[in-house]
């Protein structure tokens, strides 16, 4: 049992599509390690808890959203970044990551799966023209108040969400993670309600300067989904085993 390296790369880049994004960060092999591999941990972030925690469990390949390599960072290796890379070199253990990819996957990834924890069934992408932009919406089957919906998260991700606004709803926008720069087009596109992971304070003067309710969900609560559906069927599909490892984060 058990998958090639390569393997297990053509299954993400098959199932994700990366070359259809313009990302922040590579997506895909970020850092080389083993060639032959057994077991897969995925997690949110490739912090230096997750690659210990990793290791302890004998995985020689991590699957993440939020990888290394980012467009605004230094390129230089050093400090925080030297400590993470030494720890995977040293135990050999691939990284994979897919930012982007993971966000708008329409069945398994992270706004998918946030949709159907609302209960709703068929999310779409706000412009389909527009691959990059993570922003989905659709419709509650039937009106809930902004309080009431927040609630229905606050359960599903179990955590109390941040709510601005009142009243009932019935069309919800989202994007999962930092995607609180996109209420404007939210509030475009006519939508009751627009669902995020994090909150700035001018988010707090759109959403009632433009009428449209908001819920700050959590960036890490909302970007826990994908990689562990990801994970799971390139497991099942490649003869791995698998485990997803929640290194918990407030934010
Ligand atoms: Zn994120």
């Amino acid at each position: 049992m058990g998958c090639t390296r390569q393997q297990l790369n053509e299954f993400f880049d098959d199932l994700l599509t990366p070359q259809r994004f313009n990302d922040y960060c590579p997506n895909g092999l970020q850092v080389e390690g083993a060639f032959d591999l057994q077991h897969l941990v995925t997690g949110v972030t490739a912090s230096q808890a997750l690659i210990e925690a990793a290791r302890d469990r004998g995985a020689d390949a991590i699957l993440v959203h939020h990888g290394y390599f980012w467009r605004s960072e230094s390129p230089c290796i050093t400090g925080m970044k030297a400590t993470r890379l030494r720890a995977l070199m040293t135990d050999d253990i691939n990284l994979f990551a897919y930012h982007l990819p993971l966000d708008c996957h329409p069945v398994h990834g992270n706004n998918a799966a946030l949709g159907r924890l609302m209960g709703i069934e068929a999310p779409e992408p706000l412009d389909p023209e527009d691959p990059g932009t993570p922003v989905f919406w659709g419709r509650l089957e039937e009106s809930v108040t902004v309080q009431g919906l927040a609630d229905r998260l606050g359960v599903a991700l179990d955590r109390t969400p941040l709510v601005i606004g009142e009243g009932d709803v019935r069309s919800v926008a989202w994007c999962t993670g930092a995607g609180q720069g996109y209420i404007d087009l939210a509030a475009e596109a006519g939508t009751d309600v627009y669902v995020t992971g994090e909150v700035s304070e001018q988010t707090v003067h759109v959403a009632r300067e433009r009428g449209i309710a908001f819920i700050g969900a959590g960036h890490h609560a909302t970007e826990r989904y994908g990689v562990q559906a990801v994970g799971s069927l390139a497991a099942r599909a490649l003869g791995l085993s698998h485990e997803f490892i929640d290194i918990d984060n407030p934010a």
